[in-house]
Protein backbone atom coordinates (compact mmCIF):
# COMPACT_ATOMS: atom_id res chain seq x y z
CA UNK A 1 0.00 0.00 0.00
CA UNK A 2 1.19 3.44 -0.94
CA UNK A 3 0.21 6.71 0.65
CA UNK A 4 1.23 9.73 -1.17
CA UNK A 5 1.43 13.46 0.21
CA UNK A 6 0.94 16.33 -1.77
CA UNK A 7 1.88 19.64 -0.89
CA UNK A 8 0.52 22.85 -2.78
CA UNK A 9 2.22 25.60 -1.90
CA UNK A 10 4.14 26.71 0.79
CA UNK A 11 3.64 23.86 3.45
CA UNK A 12 6.57 23.93 6.04
CA UNK A 13 9.12 21.24 5.63
CA UNK A 14 8.72 20.51 9.20
CA UNK A 15 4.76 20.37 8.98
CA UNK A 16 5.34 17.65 6.23
CA UNK A 17 7.20 15.58 7.97
CA UNK A 18 5.37 15.91 11.26
CA UNK A 19 1.88 14.37 9.07
CA UNK A 20 4.33 11.67 7.22
CA UNK A 21 5.17 10.29 10.75
CA UNK A 22 1.84 10.53 12.05
CA UNK A 23 0.65 8.48 8.46
CA UNK A 24 2.63 6.12 9.97
CA UNK A 25 -0.15 4.41 11.96
CA UNK A 26 -1.62 3.24 8.47
CA UNK A 27 0.39 -0.10 7.38
CA UNK A 28 1.31 1.57 3.68
CA UNK A 29 4.39 3.00 2.52
CA UNK A 30 4.34 6.83 3.32
CA UNK A 31 5.71 9.40 0.42
CA UNK A 32 6.06 12.83 0.40
CA UNK A 33 5.78 14.69 -3.16
CA UNK A 34 7.37 17.65 -4.49
CA UNK A 35 5.63 20.52 -3.74
CA UNK A 36 3.39 21.42 -6.99
CA UNK A 37 2.05 24.89 -7.76
CA UNK A 38 -1.72 25.84 -6.92
CA UNK A 39 -3.26 26.85 -10.22
CA UNK A 40 -4.38 29.94 -11.01
CA UNK A 41 -7.81 29.16 -11.88
CA UNK A 42 -8.48 27.18 -8.26
CA UNK A 43 -8.47 30.82 -6.96
CA UNK A 44 -11.77 33.16 -6.27
CA UNK A 45 -10.40 36.51 -5.76
CA UNK A 46 -13.77 37.69 -4.16
CA UNK A 47 -13.59 35.29 -1.42
CA UNK A 48 -9.82 35.32 -1.39
CA UNK A 49 -9.97 31.64 -1.35
CA UNK A 50 -9.47 28.83 -3.26
CA UNK A 51 -11.71 26.17 -4.57
CA UNK A 52 -10.76 22.99 -2.93
CA UNK A 53 -12.20 20.67 -5.93
CA UNK A 54 -9.54 21.63 -7.95
CA UNK A 55 -6.80 20.33 -5.94
CA UNK A 56 -8.79 17.20 -5.36
CA UNK A 57 -9.08 16.78 -8.87
CA UNK A 58 -5.12 17.44 -9.06
CA UNK A 59 -4.62 14.71 -6.58
CA UNK A 60 -6.46 12.28 -8.27
CA UNK A 61 -4.31 11.96 -10.98
CA UNK A 62 -1.55 10.74 -9.19
CA UNK A 63 -0.47 7.54 -9.00
CA UNK A 64 -0.78 5.70 -5.12
CA UNK A 65 -3.25 3.79 -3.44
CA UNK A 66 -4.34 6.60 -1.62
CA UNK A 67 -2.83 10.72 -2.09
CA UNK A 68 -3.41 13.29 0.45
CA UNK A 69 -2.81 16.67 -0.80
CA UNK A 70 -2.19 19.55 1.81
CA UNK A 71 -2.16 23.39 1.47
CA UNK A 72 -2.06 26.02 3.68
CA UNK A 73 -4.35 28.26 1.64
CA UNK A 74 -7.54 28.58 2.83
CA UNK A 75 -10.04 25.96 0.70
CA UNK A 76 -14.23 26.49 -0.30
CA UNK A 77 -15.94 24.52 -1.38
CA UNK A 78 -19.95 25.87 -2.47
CA UNK A 79 -22.43 25.55 -0.47
CA UNK A 80 -20.04 26.01 2.70
CA UNK A 81 -17.74 29.44 3.79
CA UNK A 82 -15.02 27.10 3.88
CA UNK A 83 -13.83 23.41 4.09
CA UNK A 84 -10.96 21.88 6.46
CA UNK A 85 -10.83 19.22 3.59
CA UNK A 86 -12.26 17.40 0.93
CA UNK A 87 -12.07 13.59 0.12
CA UNK A 88 -13.90 11.07 -3.05
CA UNK A 89 -15.71 8.95 -0.53
CA UNK A 90 -14.39 5.73 -1.42
CA UNK A 91 -12.18 7.03 -3.89
CA UNK A 92 -8.18 7.70 -3.83
CA UNK A 93 -8.35 11.55 -3.26
CA UNK A 94 -8.15 14.07 -0.40
CA UNK A 95 -7.41 17.37 0.13
CA UNK A 96 -6.72 19.04 3.90
CA UNK A 97 -5.83 22.69 4.35
CA UNK A 98 -4.08 24.16 7.59
CA UNK A 99 -5.20 27.69 6.91
CA UNK A 100 -7.91 28.01 10.19
CA UNK A 101 -5.57 24.65 12.42
CA UNK A 102 -2.74 27.18 13.66
CA UNK A 103 -2.70 27.11 17.30
CA UNK A 104 -0.01 29.07 19.84
CA UNK A 105 0.38 25.62 21.07
CA UNK A 106 2.54 23.40 18.09
CA UNK A 107 1.88 20.34 19.27
CA UNK A 108 -2.10 21.37 19.09
CA UNK A 109 -1.51 22.39 15.48
CA UNK A 110 0.15 18.97 14.27
CA UNK A 111 -3.40 16.97 16.69
CA UNK A 112 -5.32 19.00 14.30
CA UNK A 113 -3.52 18.01 10.69
CA UNK A 114 -3.52 15.28 12.07
CA UNK A 115 -6.83 14.66 12.91
CA UNK A 116 -8.17 16.12 9.50
CA UNK A 117 -5.47 13.82 7.64
CA UNK A 118 -7.28 10.56 9.01
CA UNK A 119 -10.82 12.32 8.45
CA UNK A 120 -10.73 12.92 4.96
CA UNK A 121 -8.62 9.56 4.50
CA UNK A 122 -11.44 7.77 6.03
CA UNK A 123 -13.73 8.57 3.51
CA UNK A 124 -11.41 7.22 0.71
CA UNK A 125 -11.90 4.40 2.78
CA UNK A 126 -15.76 5.04 2.26
CA UNK A 127 -16.47 5.76 5.44
CA UNK A 128 -18.62 8.83 5.77
CA UNK A 129 -19.49 11.29 8.64
CA UNK A 130 -20.16 9.34 11.83
CA UNK A 131 -22.20 11.04 14.83
CA UNK A 132 -20.04 10.01 17.20
CA UNK A 133 -18.66 13.31 18.39
CA UNK A 134 -15.17 11.85 19.67
CA UNK A 135 -15.08 9.61 16.72
CA UNK A 136 -12.53 11.12 13.98
CA UNK A 137 -15.23 10.66 11.08
CA UNK A 138 -17.76 13.29 13.20
CA UNK A 139 -18.06 16.46 10.79
CA UNK A 140 -16.24 19.15 12.44
CA UNK A 141 -18.11 22.80 11.74
CA UNK A 142 -15.50 24.87 14.11
CA UNK A 143 -12.14 23.95 15.76
CA UNK A 144 -14.09 23.35 18.71
CA UNK A 145 -15.35 19.85 17.40
CA UNK A 146 -12.11 19.23 15.79
CA UNK A 147 -10.51 19.75 19.10
CA UNK A 148 -13.20 17.95 21.03
CA UNK A 149 -12.96 14.68 18.62
CA UNK A 150 -10.10 11.79 19.27
CA UNK A 151 -7.31 11.64 16.21
CA UNK A 152 -9.23 7.33 16.25
CA UNK A 153 -11.79 5.42 14.50
CA UNK A 154 -14.39 3.99 16.54
CA UNK A 155 -15.41 0.63 16.74
CA UNK A 156 -19.05 0.93 14.20
CA UNK A 157 -16.50 2.88 11.86
CA UNK A 158 -14.07 0.43 11.63
CA UNK A 159 -16.34 -2.30 11.30
CA UNK A 160 -16.97 -1.10 7.29
CA UNK A 161 -13.45 -0.30 6.42
CA UNK A 162 -11.11 -2.38 4.63
CA UNK A 163 -8.89 -4.62 6.28
CA UNK A 164 -5.88 -3.02 4.37
CA UNK A 165 -5.83 0.43 6.25
CA UNK A 166 -7.44 -0.24 9.80
CA UNK A 167 -4.29 1.64 11.86
CA UNK A 168 -2.82 0.60 14.57
CA UNK A 169 -5.01 2.26 17.31
CA UNK A 170 -3.98 2.19 20.66
ZN1 LIG B 1 -15.90 14.74 6.22
ZN1 LIG C 1 -17.18 6.66 13.94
Amino acid sequence: MKLIIQPFGNVPKEVLRNLAEDLGIFKAECQIKKPADIPMDAYNSRRQQYRSEILLSLCSRLDGDKILGITNVDLFAEPLNFVFGQAEIGGRASIISTARLPHPNQSVFRERIIKEAIHELGHTFGLVHCDNSRCVMYFSNSLADTDYKRKEYCKKCIDVMSRDWIPIQK
